[in-house]
């Protein structure tokens, strides 16, 4: 373990804060570690493992197309994009969808997208974009000068123009900003990293209304809510509403690297030939594994399940005194302690073996949508030890 972390450290960059844990493997929702010591995933890899650990349908279906054929780039067809991409329209009902290979990616398009949809219409200066303060839309450079917190806007000067931040819910707020320059409004329903904060109903109405009446196209950032996570396909359902264009990533391909931007008939065929790109995009393993996911997450009972379980977590982790409250839809949960910080809770929770995440101050659980009650009683009678 010291030899993988002395050499990790020697060749990688500082970029993050890790954990002093070297896993070797995962079986469904338990982890291990070179040690041999086992732990109870509550995180999937940040909501990527949809399926936990090497689910069998996925490894066949990843490992046949890895012996099949592996990447042709896109100058070409393969049957296998074409076929989830049928999957995920039918599923979503968008027509039109853009590959990426992560989330950043995935709103990077979107971002292009709109801003080219207003260029062709309306011509030059109506490129701002709405997001919401205390959002997270990803690490590039444009992608961080759409995310709404100003700890991300250190050190890289210059930002990329044209982002303009409204405090979420604040529909008058909202109203004073959507003038003639905004081509989009784009948002998270949940916001994750920010701390798993569902937005008001009334606030997502007010946003659909408002840019209805001006043409502006609605941009739903679902790389994390999106895939199954809330107990609906897409966590807009949860809210009976479909944005222009939503962008998924973290689940879709069940750990593979997969950003998609899905876009409705009105906005489908704006980016023309030549207009965007990516070598990797649509990869055929990756989109072997995102079959495997919507294959599990379009039965309508593993669909449901996520609901109950994502409740039965809820008020299990509501039964712990040090919880104040829990907030979130289906297993994207996050809960506020009353004493404790949530950094010492992870830490000590994985000496326990138990996975977990922080969004904020608060305790993040983005469990596989696979896992068992059995292994939620099993993660929650271990954060209650460590509580
Ligand atoms: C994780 C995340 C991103 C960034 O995804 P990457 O794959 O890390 O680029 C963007 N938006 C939201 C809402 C996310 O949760």
């Amino acid at each position: 373990m010291k030899n993988t972390i002395d050499k990790f450290n020697r060749h990688i960059m500082p970029t993050y804060g890790r954990y002093d844990v070297v896993f070797e493997k995962g079986d469904h929702r338990t982890a291990t570690d070179e040690k041999g010591k086992q732990y109870i995933d509550f995180g999937s890899g940040i909501g990527t493992n949809s399926l936990g650990f090497c689910n069998e349908n996925w490894v066949t279906a990843v490992c046949k197309q890895v012996q099949t054929l592996q990447h042709t780039s896109n100058y070409y067809y393969t049957k296998v994009q074409s076929d989830f991409a049928e999957k995920l329209s039918s599923i979503t009902g968008y027509s039109k969808m853009f590959f990426g290979n992560s989330g950043a990616e995935a709103n990077e398009c979107a971002i292009k997208l709109a801003r080219k949809y207003s260029f062709d219409k309306y011509g030059k200066g109506r490129h701002n974009i709405i997001t919401l303060t205390n959002s997270f839309h990803g690490r590039t450079l444009c992608t961080l000068s759409a995310t709404g917190q100003d700890v991300f806007h250190n050190y890289f000067f210059p930002f990329v123009e044209g982002f303009i931040n409204v405090t979420p819910n604040d529909i008058d707020d909202l109203k004073s900003k959507l003038d003639d320059t905004v081509c989009a409004v784009m948002f998270e329903y949940i916001q994750g990293e920010g701390g798993v904060i569902p937005l008001e109903q009334s606030f997502v109405d007010a946003i659909f209304t408002l840019c209805a009446e001006k043409d502006i196209l609605t941009i739903a950032d679902e790389v994390q809510t999106g895939v199954g996570r809330t107990g609906k396909f897409l966590a807009g359902d949860n809210y009976a509403r479909k944005a222009n264009i939503t962008t998924l990533a973290k689940g879709i391909a069940g750990g593979l690297p997969m950003g998609v931007c899905l876009a409705d008939e009105k906005c489908a065929d704006v980016l023309s030939k030549g207009t965007h790109g990516s070598t990797f995009g649509g990869n055929p393993i990756i989109c072997a594994g995102g079959s495997a996911v919507l294959e599990y997450i379009s039965d309508p009972g593993n669909q449901s399940e996520v609901t109950a379980k994502g409740n039965y977590l809820r008020e299990k982790l509501l039964s712990i005194p040090e919880i104040i409250s829990v907030d979130g839809m289906g297993l994207m949960l996050g809960a506020t302690l009353k004493t404790k910080t949530a950094a010492e809770v992870v830490q000590t929770a994985l000496d326990n073996g138990l996975l977990l995440l922080t969004a904020k101050e608060k305790l993040r659980f983005l469990p596989p949508l696979t896992i068992t009650y059995e292994e939620i009683d099993k993660g929650i009678e271990i954060l209650k030890t460590v509580l």
